[in-house]
């Protein structure tokens, strides 16, 4: 099986490493990559590890494992990206995230910031 995040090697050699260890992701695009993962596996804890500690919505963690959970993921799209590489410190990562909620597709479209934080990509916020 594919991983979640639509690399096609599995979850266990993708993803999950990642989740276990957050400094394998060396790119803000993997990182996200992790993010989308652990939507689909509505990992709150990995979710707000991942957060940068300045925006971290520690007390929405609940609602958003809840929502998570709610909605069925289908897949993720990575359409750009800018910055973000091993040697960088802030990046960004442009995405459709797809999923099922009430029956209907949704997709969310966002351009999202990373920085660096303790040698870690994290997830700032939407990017402008
Ligand atoms: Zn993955």
């Amino acid at each position: 099986m594919n991983c979640y995040c639509g690399n096609t090697t599995p979850y266990s050699e993708c993803c999950e490493k990642i989740h276990r260890n957050i400094q394998l992701a060396i790119t803000a695009e993997q990182l996200m990559r992790s993010r989308y993962s652990a939507f689909a596996k509505a990992d709150g804890d990995y979710l707000m590890q991942s957060h940068h500690s300045s925006t971290r919505p520690i007390k929405e963690k609940k609602s958003i494992v809840a929502w998570a959970k709610s909605v069925q993921w289908i897949k993720l799209e990575v359409l750009e990206t800018s910055k973000g590489k091993p040697i960088d410190t802030e990046g960004t990562v442009t995405f459709n995230a797809y999923f099922y909620e009430n029956g209907n597709v949704e997709v969310i479209h966002e351009k999202s910031a990373f920085i660096k934080e303790n040698n870690a990509w994290k997830y700032l916020g939407l990017s402008e």
